[in-house]
């Protein structure tokens, strides 16, 4: 078949204003910080720097959670429902309203291709806030006792993969449920987060109610530790999450933790292959594969192995790798610097340990973070790249002759996060999904995400559900 080139599309920037520094968001206003430094995001496509934020200290964090505790005291905690559900509607329609703004904003800070974050990430921004401005005036219908209470100052702590997202996933349900919250963006990308303070104030949404204090690990510490916080809310690493665990053990603080993943992504024999082929690079190669639940390890019945992976490498040579703002592009910049080092030395452990890595010819733009789309063959169970989260473009491939084996492998993890099956037999579905270890098994699709779909791990990707009904208990008493 021929194929088609295609024409450079670039969505335009001019959308995104971005100004040359900001200060921290607390009581509503940009503030100077009192004892923060600065640092700086960048764009991984280009390495051009966008904007100076702070890195807020421990007196910047007091001020931001004596402000939220203040705000939930006298204003936000004794709100009736159906009040805090207006402020709730208006910010997703004012999220709905600048979603190209958002998106191109979240493409620049993230590398993430503009496609994903115009049709994946904002939709889900928007529906998020809908969905639980919905539930502000039903709490008392959602199961958790006539009257439930909130449970005050939430500290929230959210990774760089899908920043507004991630945002979205935490203040929602925590604004609904009558909390305040104090929310640390990750260091690399903290410019969506204080464009949704932009969008509280345009909401008119009370001051306090919201604060965002940009840093480094130092200020999520801070965040977590602080003495009046009653809610520590955490996406991260499991290695983070370990320690936050550790250091909110004994203390009064109820604690939700997302932590990482090594998803199995299981095809068997009688499955529509074309139909996994997309699964599979939807699976991994979505959002660079920087996705906690990423179907990162592929098991493939060996009775389809040789014909699964022909179709896999002819569809992997079609994926376009290259400017995140271009409409045509499929794979974006790997997020930073120090992750893609970390993409690095996995890959080379891959290789040094027995497994032969496969990319498809591409060319990858000169500056930058990137990393070709990889699959590695002649993996086991033993591999580093078979255990460990490489939190990248990286695909390991396993086998298996039977169902047993396939459950097998797929709990043999420390993680538990999601997982994937592909059959045409729905008993064989139900059966395998019912033995696998994890918060989310997809079927025949994989990275569907919905609002009112709870989310979350057992072991060690973390306790406690985002998202749904379930959600809701996070964020009550
Ligand atoms: P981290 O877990 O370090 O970062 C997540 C968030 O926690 C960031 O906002 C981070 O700040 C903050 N943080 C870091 N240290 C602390 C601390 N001691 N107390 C409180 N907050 C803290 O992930 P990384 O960005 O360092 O990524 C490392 C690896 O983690 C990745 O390669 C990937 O494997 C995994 N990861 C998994 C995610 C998931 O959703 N499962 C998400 C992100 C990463 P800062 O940004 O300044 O470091």
């Amino acid at each position: 078949m021929p194929r088609f080139e295609y024409a450079p599309a670039p969505e335009s920037r001019a959308i995104v204003d971005i100004q040359p520094s900001y200060g921290l968001f607390i009581g509503g206003e940009f503030v100077d910080p009192a004892d923060g430094g600065v640092m700086k995001s960048v764009n991984p496509a280009s390495e051009e720097v966008l904007a100076e934020v702070v890195e807020a200290g421990p007196q910047d964090v007091d001020r931001a959670v004596r402000t939220a505790r203040a705000a939930y005291d006298g204003v936000w905690g004794r709100m009736p429902g159906r009040d805090r559900a207006k402020y709730l509607f208006r910010i997703a329609r004012i999220i709905a309203e600048r979603s190209r703004e958002l998106a191109v904003l979240e493409s620049l800070e993230n590398g993430k291709p503009i496609r994903e974050s115009r049709d994946a990430d904002l939709p889900l921004v928007a529906a998020h806030f809908f969905y639980y401005a919905g539930w502000a005036d039903k709490l008392g219908h959602a199961g958790f006792g006539t009257d439930p209470r909130p449970l005050g100052v939430a500290g929230q702590v959210i990774p760089w993969n899908f920043p507004l997202l991630m945002l979205a996933w935490k203040v929602a349900p925590a604004l609904a449920c009558g909390n305040t919250v104090v929310l640390k963006p990750a260091e690399t990308t903290p410019l969506s987060a204080l464009r949704f303070a932009e969008i509280c104030q345009q909401a008119d949404l009370p001051p306090g109610v919201v604060n965002i204090v940009t840093g480094a690990g130092a200020t999520g510490a801070a965040v977590v530790d602080h003495p009046d916080v009653d809610k520590v809310a955490f996406t991260g690493s499991t290695e983070v999450g370990k320690q936050i665990a550790r250091s909110v053990a004994g203390t009064r603080k109820r604690v939700t933790l997302e932590l990482g993943g090594k998803a199995a992504n299981i095809v068997f024999d009688d499955a529509a292959i074309d139909q996994a082929v997309e699964g599979i690079v939807n699976g991994i190669f979505f959002n660079q594969g920087h996705v906690c639940c990423a179907g990162s390890r592929l098991l493939v019945q060996e009775s389809v192995y040789d014909q699964l992976l022909a179709s896999l490498k002819r569809r992997m040579a079609t994926l376009r790798v290259g400017d995140p703002l271009d409409k045509n592009t499929d794979i974006g910049a790997i997020n930073s610097g120090a992750q893609l080092e970390r993409i690095r030395t996995l890959s080379e452990i891959g290789q040094q340990e027995g497994a032969q890595p496969w990319s498809p010819p591409c060319e990858l733009p000169d500056r930058g973070f990137w990393f070709a789309p990889t699959i590695f063959t002649g993996v086991t169970q033993a591999h580093r790249i078979a255990r460990e989260e490489i939190f990248g473009p990286v695909l390991s491939v396993l086998t298996f002759r039977t169902p047993d084996e396939a459950v097998a492998k797929a709990n043999n993890t420390p993680y538990g996060l999601s997982a994937g099956i592909w059959s045409e037999k729905g008993s064989r579905i139900l059966s395998t999904a019912d033995k696998l270890r994890a918060g989310v098994v997809w079927a025949n699709t994989f990275n569907k995400f919905d609002p009112s779909s709870p989310f979350g791990g057992y072991k060690e990707s973390g306790y406690g559900r985002e998202g749904g009904r379930h959600g809701l208990e996070a964020y009550l008493a």
